[in-house]
């Protein structure tokens, strides 16, 4: 199939390079000529579990044998129980499900409004952060605080005000009696990884108790063990009133949840809803893939290859003079110069896939079950495409050599 000539059928929401993917495994794809590449992008961090799981296609198998989908009107036998594992393994009470992230946090929007219609007198303001990133709807672009998106589709929802991440008293600040809740992400993710300290976390926690409002945190991107535990919020200790996740909760399907505790369990019969909302087939998925992401041992192996990714980067950082930040397996390396997107391209040539978060940012996502060659191989060709981007001589030394965590 020539991707240039039947390409002209598609809307041209985003640069793709020419070749067709055909085929996935674990960590790697394949083209439709046979090329080989090493994904450290996963679907922008879907794919916890790697391209084409066998938990999740045999979900998908055994469940569409037996029922598809009894429409949203009724009880099916995947919803209920993932909803019940997802409250008990999160501390949270209730869920919903939707099929992406960016109606995850719709529905949390409606959520924190009604909320606030009823408990803090009409209050529906929702802030949010800076850099954030919630999806492309036209609220959670709104939510979002990625630069630009202000002026893309005017005139934008109102009720969102913006501060800097990590900055508590920004916070504290803009607190007004509009306010109903506070809207972040426990590691920016398409920011480019930036992780807070865990005391930025505790603080939300802190602020949304003292002033009465919500605290959603969006795990869109952390949840479902990226970050080495089950929720990023784990780490910290706090327990948010709301949690959006997607991505990986799916492994590969489009389903995302919302989480609520019962203080925001506020939707009522015709708030909210949708026709694939908890269908059986993609809820089956979401409960194989609990399965795997629950276990001490898989979340123990995350963290474990996230060290060895992160010391990797290090090294390579120092070496070309960057910076590294991220948590568990969401990680990023600052360059000290504005070509990530060339880096990208160039690593695309060898055969390996990354992201270009920000110009100057990379971004690493491996699926969860990387395994430590594939990340030292990951680390010895990015350092060969960013000796190739340097052209000195100096760049020869086997600087991803020793990286292997047992
Ligand atoms: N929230 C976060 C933190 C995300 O990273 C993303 C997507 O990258 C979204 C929401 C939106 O998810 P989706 O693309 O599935 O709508």
């Amino acid at each position: 199939m020539d991707s240039q000539s039947e390409s002209q059928y598609l809307m041209h929401v985003v640069e793709r390079p020419r070749p067709v993917m055909v085929r996935g495994e674990g960590s790697y794809l394949w083209d439709e000529s046979g090329r080989k590449y090493l994904d450290f992008v996963q679907g922008w961090a879907v794919n916890a579990l790697g391209h084409a799981p066998r938990e999740v296609s045999r979900a998908l198998a055994r469940q569409a044998e037996l029922l598809l989908t009894p429409s949203p009107a009724y009880h099916n036998a995947p919803q209920l129980e993932l909803a019940r594992r997802l409250c008990e393994s999160s501390g949270l009470a209730r869920a919903t499900f939707c099929s992406s992230g960016a109606e995850a946090i719709e529905t949390a929007i409606k959520i924190c409004r009604k909320w606030g219609a009823r408990h803090r007198s009409g209050a529906y303001e929702i802030i949010t952060t800076l850099n954030a990133f919630h999806g492309r709807t036209l609220a959670a672009m709104a939510a979002s605080g990625k630069p630009g998106w202000d002026t893309l589709f005017p005139p934008n929802p109102p009720g969102f005000r913006k501060v800097e991440y990590a900055n508590l008293a920004q916070m504290r600040e803009a607190i007004t009696e509009s306010t109903a809740a506070i809207l972040v992400e426990p590691v920016q993710g398409e920011a480019g990884a930036i992780a807070p300290s865990v005391d930025y976390l505790i603080g939300l926690r802190k602020l949304a108790d003292v002033h009465g409002l919500l605290l959603v945190f969006d795990e869109v991107q952390t949840g479902m063990g990226r970050t080495g535990s089950l929720f990023a919020f784990q780490q910290a200790g706090v327990l948010p009133d709301v949690v959006t996740l997607g991505k990986g909760l799916g492994s590969g399907v489009p389903l995302s949840a919302v989480l609520v505790n019962e203080r925001a369990n506020v939707i009522v019969p015709g708030d909210h809803g949708g026709t694939f909302n908890g269908n059986p087939l993609l809820a089956a998925v979401g409960c194989s893939v609990l399965d795997v992401v629950s276990k001490p041992a898989f979340l123990q192996w995350v963290r474990l290859r996230a060290h060895q990714l992160q010391h990797g980067l290090v090294r390579l950082a120092s070496k070309h003079h960057g910076t590294v930040r991220g948590q568990g397996l969401l990680q990023a390396l600052v360059l000290d110069t504005s070509n990530a997107e060339k880096i990208r391209d160039d690593c695309f040539e060898r055969n390996l896939l990354l992201n270009a978060a920000r110009p100057n940012v990379l971004r690493f996502m491996p699926q969860l079950r990387v395994s430590a060659e594939e990340i030292d191989r990951m680390l010895e060709l990015l350092d060969e495409s960013l000796c190739a981007q340097r052209e000195t001589s100096a760049c020869s030394s086997s600087v991803t050599q020793t990286t292997t965590v047992a």
